[in-house]
């Protein structure tokens, strides 16, 4: 069989490093599109190992000439659009840059999808933030979405007209309505990644206190590896379809927080509510862990948990690590890290 071709969105980010090395052992060719920036920040390719075997290519979603030509030129056999401004604190600030990356950038890709020759598939990342104000639990791909901020608004706009074309146009194009998935390689400004990297910096004594916003927002947190696996499994059907993928357990922020602290040495006892709720080091006494009101959002998503028995079923994708292994793998990163003085430039 001839050299299969990937294209993925967004290169530098968290899921497009661990889904370059699952194609490049899969025997793809992998190239990746990323926005020149005046730094580089392909250091997540390089913690995996795969810098030197990704083709990387400037691309920016906003441009769609350039969509238009990195598509022509690459002719990929399978595209992954992972590129978005993923956050979703920083949406309600930037809600039209967020819209016009995660909403009408896709539609661009996909115009440039279909008039290649359509025979391209596509994957495209939705996310369980489209739940958002959950009409029922657990959710599932029949679910009714009711989005609580622009980046999950966002994200609708470009699921439905990704079905549109799949629909209308007949691509094969899937959508991984993907449940929160982290890895050591998570930015920092995400709940799991900033808890882990500050406790390990607080562990070493380079930072003194953790400040969180809501510690009772309860998310179905899966690892990245898992979720790219799956993304993979979606485009290999014979259809083009959307998948739930999720761990099907919920924890709350704090439950993390209890975790994680436990795997940095210490333990954590609780002392008031709310805005005043404390986390104190039960060996020193000092308090390690606070709330801090500006990390709330102005409309929250209290709570996800997914059913993914459509992808196991179907596809035959289930999630490996759980949620305390995923801690685990987190905390020992960052702690290791922090060891090494690599956290120190790190601000929360
Ligand atoms: P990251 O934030 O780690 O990566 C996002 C990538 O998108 C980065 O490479 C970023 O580039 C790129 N990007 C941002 N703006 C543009 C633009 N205008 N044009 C081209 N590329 C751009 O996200 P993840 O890897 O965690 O997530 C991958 C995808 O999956 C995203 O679409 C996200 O919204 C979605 N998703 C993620 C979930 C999760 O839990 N991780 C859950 C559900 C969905 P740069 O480095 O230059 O900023
Ligand atoms: P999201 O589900 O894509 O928004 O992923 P995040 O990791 O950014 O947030 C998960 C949940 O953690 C949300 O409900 C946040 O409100 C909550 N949370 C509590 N404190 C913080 C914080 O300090 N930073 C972030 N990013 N989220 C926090």
């Amino acid at each position: 069989m001839a050299q299969r071709t990937a294209l993925i969105t967004g290169i530098t980010g968290q899921d497009a490093a661990y889904l370059a090395k699952f194609l490049l052992e899969k025997d793809y060719r992998v190239v990746g599109t990323y926005r020149r920036t005046a730094s580089s920040n392909l250091w997540r390719l390089e913690e995996m190992g795969v810098l030197d075997r990704v083709e990387l290519i400037p691309m920016d979603l906003l441009e769609m000439t350039n969509v238009v030509r990195v598509i022509q030129k690459v002719r990929p056999s399978e595209v992954y659009n992972l590129g978005a401004q993923s956050f979703v604190g920083v949406s309600f600030e930037q809600a039209v840059y967020t819209s016009q990356v995660n909403a009408i950038g896709v539609c661009y890709l996909l115009e440039a999808v279909r008039a290649l020759d359509g025979a391209a598939r596509f994957y495209q990342a939705s996310t369980s933030e489209m739940f958002g104000k959950v009409r029922e639990e657990p959710q599932n791909e029949d679910t009714p979405f009711y989005p609580r901020s622009p980046y999950a608004v966002a994200k609708v706009y470009a699921h439905y007209m990704t079905v549109n074309y799949r629909e209308a146009h007949g691509l094969h194009a899937s959508c991984g309505i993907l449940f929160n998935h982290e890895s050591p390689l998570r930015g920092r400004e995400f709940v799991t990644r900033k808890i882990t990297a500050s406790l390990a910096k607080i562990a070493h004594g380079q930072q003194d206190v953790l400040e969180l916003g809501n510690l009772e927002a309860k998310r179905d947190w899966g690892y990245a590896a898992d979720y790219v696996r799956g993304m993979w499994m979606m485009l290999q059907h014979p259809h083009g379809d959307d998948y739930v993928l999720a761990t099907g357990e919920s924890h709350s922020v704090r439950e993390f927080v209890d975790k994680a602290a436990e795997c940095a040495g210490f333990r954590l006892a609780w002392e008031g509510e709310a805005v005043s709720a404390r986390g104190i080091d039960r060996a020193s006494g000092k308090t390690i862990v606070r709330v801090n009101p500006d990390f709330f959002r102005p409309a929250e998503v209290e709570s996800l948990r997914g059913d993914a028995s459509k992808a196991r079923r179907v596809l035959g994708w289930q999630p490996e690590v759980t949620f305390e292994q995923l801690v685990e793998i987190m905390m020992r990163a960052d702690m290791d890290r922090a060891a090494r003085g690599r956290l120190l430039h790190l601000r929360f």
